[in-house]
């Protein structure tokens, strides 16, 4: 190894700590044997109130009362290496002082080699629902545990700006230095894949949360396409939690780190599950379960930050005479066309879904009426212009589509849902072939 390399390696050693220190749950390496080697801070705060004596050398020790399964379950664990249990959770009513509310903690262990095991400690009493914390324990397990070979760990400023130049930057995404540091980390993404309000919106839920958890397709420097987990955390927020010390004084003017990794081999056989209960048979484009989750989680962030979202329904006109004229089958074929012509037209950032039979629907972040209207034009014209050629017949079809978009008075999904279907009630009543725009 020549001394660039020894360098090199000890920067990112270095970072991997820091990021460690800064993790948003608790992080703990422990021996076979439960003995502690390396712990972050907030594990110290929340095993502490479990502590008899005030020590924390031993995890299996300190959560014996609570967990007292942990032991056993690693020594019968058969394998070298692998997840023991994941998201355990265990309720701590005892023994803290002070407190009255009941807290859960959220267990998961790994073994990563014949000696070594990593626990992450999730406090489940937060705020924030269970299921998250539980999705977040998982996604922080595999975000530390899988080697240090692929992940990619970058500091970023206020604006998303990448501040400092890490090896790993240059190992798993292939960039170079002078060609990465003090850009956006959007050129990480897919070229309509994030906006400039979405890295907004990124950086204030790590505010917010305490991190940011994303997952999706991104980009290496020599174009090709990785699915990855990225997590963004806030450093000087957690540095100010971990309570006078000062963990990172040297790094004063860094604002978040951004921890990327490429889970695309790992994933693919989760992938194909979460692509099965996520997607629609037929078209392969994201079912209504899909649409009603990222629907969700575009109205919390309106409700943090309040800005054009606007949405729309599409149903195919006149499609019973396509199916009594052609059969089914190729009725199946015009709705896929109709699918992969919506996913062409429309952007990476919006949801594109099918949400029943010949209807679809699409969700469109950072987009006022105006520009909601022109892609709904936009993408009506095109299936007016196009031609399907189905099993050897050619034929012809149009599509009618209301939209409607996000203001105060809108309660929830469910209300934009119903005011776009007004408007596509009467696109439908006006002639079809048409875009309306619900008015009240
Ligand atoms: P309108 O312009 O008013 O929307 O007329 P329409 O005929 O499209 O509307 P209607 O709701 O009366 O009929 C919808 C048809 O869509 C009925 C059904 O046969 C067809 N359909 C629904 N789901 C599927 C599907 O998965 N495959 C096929 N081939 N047809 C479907
Ligand atoms: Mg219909
Ligand atoms: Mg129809």
């Amino acid at each position: 190894m020549s001394p660039q390399d020894m360098q090199d390696l000890a920067a990112e050693h270095e970072a991997l700590l820091q990021f460690f220190y800064l993790a948003p749950v608790g992080l703990i390496q422990i021996s076979l044997g439960g003995e502690v080697e390396l712990m972050n801070p907030l594990s110290a705060q929340l095993l502490m109130p479990l502590s008899q004596d005030g020590g924390l050398s031993n995890l299996f020790q300190v959560l014996e009362s609570v967990a007292p399964e942990l032991r056993r379950m690693t020594a019968d664990f058969p394998t070298s290496q692998g997840t023991i249990c994941d998201g355990l959770r265990a309720q701590l009513t005892a023994g803290i002082r002070g407190k009255q509310d009941p807290k859960m903690l959220g267990i998961s262990l790994i073994k990563v080699d014949e000696k070594r095991m990593m626990a992450v400690l999730t406090d489940l009493t937060l705020a924030i629902a269970q299921e998250r914390q539980l999705k977040y324990n998982t996604a922080w397990l595999n975000a530390i545990t899988a080697g240090v070979t692929d992940y990619a760990l970058m500091s970023l400023d206020q604006n998303g700006n990448i501040l400092e130049w890490n090896p790993s930057i240059g190992r798993v995404l292939k960039y170079k230095k002078a060609d990465i540091v003090g850009k956006s980390f959007s050129m990480l993404y897919k070229e309509d894949g994030i906006s400039p309000e979405r890295i907004i919106d990124y950086l204030k839920e790590a505010d917010e949360d305490g991190w940011s958890l994303t997952e999706g397709w991104r980009l290496k420097a020599d174009g090709t396409q990785f699915w990855s987990s990225s997590m963004i955390v806030p450093i000087d927020d957690v540095a100010a939690e971990i309570d006078g010390t000062k963990v990172l004084s040297e790094n004063q003017g860094l604002s978040y780190a951004l921890i990327m990794r490429d889970i695309t081999n790992r994933n693919r056989e989760a992938g194909t599950r979460l692509m099965a209960i996520s997607s629609d048979y037929l078209t392969g484009i994201a079912n209504r379960r899909t649409l009603f989750e990222a629907a969700e989680l575009e109205f919390r962030r309106w409700h943090r930050h309040p800005r054009p979202l606007s949405f729309m329904v599409i149903d195919a006109d006149f499609f019973k005479k396509v199916n009594d004229t052609y059969g089914h089958r190729v009725g199946d074929l015009v709705l896929c066309h109709l699918a992969t012509t919506l996913k062409n037209t429309m952007r990476d950032i919006d949801t594109v879904a099918r949400i029943g039979g010949e209807e679809f629907a699409v969700l469109l972040p950072s987009t006022g009426l105006d520009g909601a209207t022109q892609l709904a034009e936009r993408f009506r014209n095109n299936v007016e212009a196009a031609t399907v050629n189905a099993d050897g017949v050619e034929i012809k079809y149009t599509i009618s589509i209301g939209i409607s978009t996000m203001e105060a008075s809108v309660s929830g999904f469910d209300a934009l849902l119903d005011r776009a279907d007004k408007a596509l009630y009467e696109a439908k009543h006006s002639g079809r072939n048409t875009v309306k725009i619900w008015r009240s």
